[in-house]
């Protein structure tokens, strides 16, 4: 672990649980709730729902079962399963023994699987129905004493006891660990621990004094930060947590008004879909109180229909695993903003509390002044102590006084608004000079020969690394790649434009449309700069 929190300047948030009480681990927050909402509806699926009583007894059953079967604190209890009754459980169960729970992303292939399990050497692993497939056999698991699935976890927890267990995890202690959705190489094992969880419990909304019955959706999946942290959010406050997964906008619509939810969570383009059907305009959305957003940023006419058509409030967040979920928040107000403050809505808010934000020059590690372009560093009781048993990565992402290096560009604003820019890798060093590609990207399609760009960089003998554009023509349009970079040159600095153009037919995207980077820099790996 290469974080030292003892110079963190910022005192750590911690969050309350029903009765009052801090939440010092994850088994605090079901705790907290015995004899206040027992009986109400912690989880509903489509053909089952658990009470937040049987959720307690049943996650102390199977933490009695896993003990029995030798489990002990620190100990990996793998998930392999989508959104279900058995994946809180689990998560609740070992956190009142200290085991951790690894939930492991369901998209993955049986071999990725294989290897993750390589990593955290779990001693259980449960698999979901669907999940079957790709499930490694017990024994190409190295030291997995027990594999289960629905019908074996009943077995094994039928006659335990229903008593909590009683294990008191320390707030440094692993609660969870998650692997991120790297793109290269093997995911790493983010290590979250309990006060990494109670930090970001402790959020609360500015103006938001609703205390009725709590309804909450994040179609998300629990192997995700922002799933996990949205379920444990909605335990803490005893909602009842809708676990149906859409199967299409129009459903999701008849989910929320159906269930009445008063707190959903989305991607932009969601609340964009839901104002835009026209259904949507004459239901009745009084139920609705919030929705939360992350992961792109939110365009003014969607924030006004979400208004207008939703009525609710809507709040984002930016964070990643490593952080726990959401390091900074875009709150209500934001969202409503006074004229002459519209900007404030392009960025991803500001550090919430126990947060510290940095921007660094990503070549000389140096903090830059307020408005100007670098990596955006945080530090705080949110920041994972360190990646699962990678020294080497935690080398690389961690400094000596517990900064965390996110690998986003961003910029501040005077009063500490923090915007998002590229990826730091995408970022190109030619000379001294940073070129962020997206304002090259930008200048270049203004271009009217020129229907869509994007900029790498390419290695130069003379500057170490220039910007090379990949661009798709417009129908008819003859331009050449000279034409083009003339032009660029009466828009931008110089060691901004391209020193090249290769025209294709289309540029590489993920199914969500986002341009893959990575990909265009292999297609083209063999380019260089004209000397
Ligand atoms: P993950 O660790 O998989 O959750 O991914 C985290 C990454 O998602 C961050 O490093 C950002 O690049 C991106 N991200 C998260 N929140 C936002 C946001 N509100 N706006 C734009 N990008 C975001």
């Amino acid at each position: 672990m290469t974080s030292a929190r003892q110079s963190y300047e910022l005192p750590a948030p911690v969050a309350e649980g029903a009765q009052g009480e801090p939440i010092r681990n994850l088994a605090d927050i079901l705790r907290q709730r015995r004899g206040i909402s027992d009986d109400v509806v912690a989880l509903k699926g489509s053909d089952f729902s658990e009470t937040y009583r049987e959720l307690d007894t049943r996650s102390s059953q199977l933490a009695h079962a896993l003990r029995a079967d030798g489990i002990e604190p620190g100990d990996r209890i793998a998930i392999f399963s989508a959104n279900n009754q058995y994946f809180m459980e689990i998560v609740f169960a070992a956190a009142k023994i200290g085991a951790i729970a690894a939930p492991i992303n369901t998209r993955l292939s049986e071999k990725e699987v294989l290897a993750l399990m390589g990593t955290c050497e779990p001693k259980v692993l449960f698999v979901g129905e669907a999940e079957k497939a790709a499930a490694p056999a017990q024994d190409a698991v190295p030291g997995l004493a027990r594999l289960l699935d629905a019908q074996s976890y009943e077995e094994y927890i039928a006659g335990q006891p229903t008593d909590d267990p009683g294990y008191e995890a320390t707030p440094d202690e692993v609660a969870v660990l998650l692997f991120s959705s790297g793109t290269t190489g093997l995911p790493k094992g983010i290590q979250l621990t309990g006060r990494n969880f109670s930090t970001n419990l402790a959020d609360k909304i500015p103006g938001d004094d609703y205390d009725g019955p709590r309804v909450a959706m994040a179609p998300v999946p629990f192997f995700h930060v922002t799933g996990l942290t949205s379920a444990l959010g909605s335990m803490n406050k005893g909602s009842t947590l809708i676990l149906r997964l859409p199967t299409g906008i129009a459903d999701l619509m008849s989910l929320l008004i159906d269930e009445k939810v008063t707190h959903a969570v989305g991607v932009p383009t969601i609340i964009q879909m839901l104002t835009q059907l026209p259904e949507a305009k004459d239901a009745d959305w009084s139920h609705l109180k919030q929705f939360g957003y992350g992961g792109a940023p939110m365009p003014l006419p969607v924030i006004y229909a979400a208004h207008e058509v939703l009525g609710c409030e809507l709040v984002q967040g930016y964070g990643l695993t490593e952080t726990c979920a959401a390091v900074t928040a875009l709150w209500p107000d934001d969202h409503r903003p006074k004229p002459g403050r519209e900007r404030q809505v392009g960025s991803v808010g500001k550090a919430l509390p126990g947060v510290e934000i940095k921007i660094v020059d990503p070549a000389t590690k140096q903090e830059v002044p307020v408005g100007e372009r670098g990596e955006v560093y945080v530090r705080g009781s949110r920041v994972t102590p360190g990646y699962w048993n990678r020294p080497e990565e935690d080398a690389k992402a961690f400094s000596e006084d517990g900064w965390f290096a996110t690998g986003d560009g961003g910029s501040l604003d005077e009063e500490g608004y923090l915007y998002l820019h590229d990826r730091i890798k995408d970022m190109i060093v030619t000379g001294a000079e940073n070129v962020y590609p997206a304002e090259v990207e930008s200048t270049l399609s203004g271009h009217p020969g020129i229907a869509e760009v994007a900029v790498i960089g390419v290695p130069s003998e003379k500057w170490g690394e220039s910007p090379y554009a990949v661009a798709v023509r417009r129908p008819g349009a003859q331009v050449t790649a000279e034409e083009i970079i003339d032009w660029s040159r009466e828009q931008i600095a110089h060691y901004k434009c391209p020193v090249g153009v290769t025209f294709v037919d289309v540029l590489p995207r993920n199914p969500n449309g986002k341009l893959l980077k990575r990909v265009l820099r292999e297609q083209f790996s063999d380019l260089a700069a004209p000397v």
